[in-house]
């Protein structure tokens, strides 16, 4: 995609973002655009939010409380989107609207106890690793159903639904097979789980984002194609 400037990149994006609901017969605002801000200054975030965007996602937590504190004058909905050690569920717990990769019970229980008393309950995602990969985060499908019955009992969570990193596919078309099995696990988490509000899949980023549409993603995380090529 050709590099423009901060607000010119977040218009396309977005324009994309409505052709490839349109093409599959999805509303645009069905979908969410989640601009993700790791190693970005500041400055670029607030070029961002002054163009109008709200959901930001942060994978580093010192990263992110810094720019929060820079950031405090905005109304921002902040997402935290990279891997945490249990020793630094406090902050996530105490500083964030969103937690898209929890992947194991003890990170769960932490947020939930450690959500301060008075605040929304915390959105999580259940992490999977969707293609079974030796390297790769995220809890098993077999132990998927499992782990979301016990994140759905913790009293200060929102179990809202999955996100997955697929493996990458040089085809376009092979891009869809791994976002169509999470979507298919979302809808049996559904059916196990009637009363939890499981609404979201995480899925799709810059080079993937219209085969995660058409496969059913509510939340796509963008970073190269808002705020360019990462060092
Ligand atoms: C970096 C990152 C993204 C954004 O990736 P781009 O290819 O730059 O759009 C999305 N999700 C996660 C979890 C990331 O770490």
């Amino acid at each position: 995609m050709r590099k423009g400037s901060i607000p010119e990149n977040l218009n396309s994006v977005a324009e994309r973002i409505v052709t490839a609901c349109r093409s599959c017969d999805r509303q645009a605002d069905a979908v969410t655009l989640l601009a993700v801000s790791k190693t970005r200054p500041a400055e670029d975030l607030r070029v961002a939010y002054a163009a109008g965007q709200r959901h930001f996602g942060e994978n580093y937590l010192q990263e992110a409380l810094d720019k929060q504190a820079e950031l405090a004058d905005c109304d921002i909905v902040w997402h935290f989107i990279g891997p945490l050690q249990s020793n630094k569920t406090r902050e996530v717990a105490a500083h964030f609207d969103w937690m898209h990769t929890v992947e194991r019970l003890k990170i769960a229980r932490r947020l939930s106890e450690q959500r301060p008393a008075g605040m929304p309950l915390l959105n999580v995602c259940l992490q999977v690793n969707i293609d079974d990969e030796d390297s790769k985060s995220g809890v098993s499908v077999e132990k998927l159903p499992e782990l979301a019955a016990s994140v759905a009992a913790l009293p200060n969570l929102a179990l809202r639904g999955l996100m997955a990193i697929p493996a990458p596919r040089g085809v376009a078309e092979d891009q869809r097979t791994p976002f169509i099995r999470l979507a298919r696990l979302l809808e049996d988490l559904k059916a196990q789980l009637p009363d939890q509000p499981l609404d979201t899949l995480s899925m799709g980023m810059s080079g993937d984002m219209e085969a995660a549409i058409f496969s059913g993603s509510t939340i796509v995380r963008i970073g190269t194609d808002i705020f360019g090529a990462r060092k």
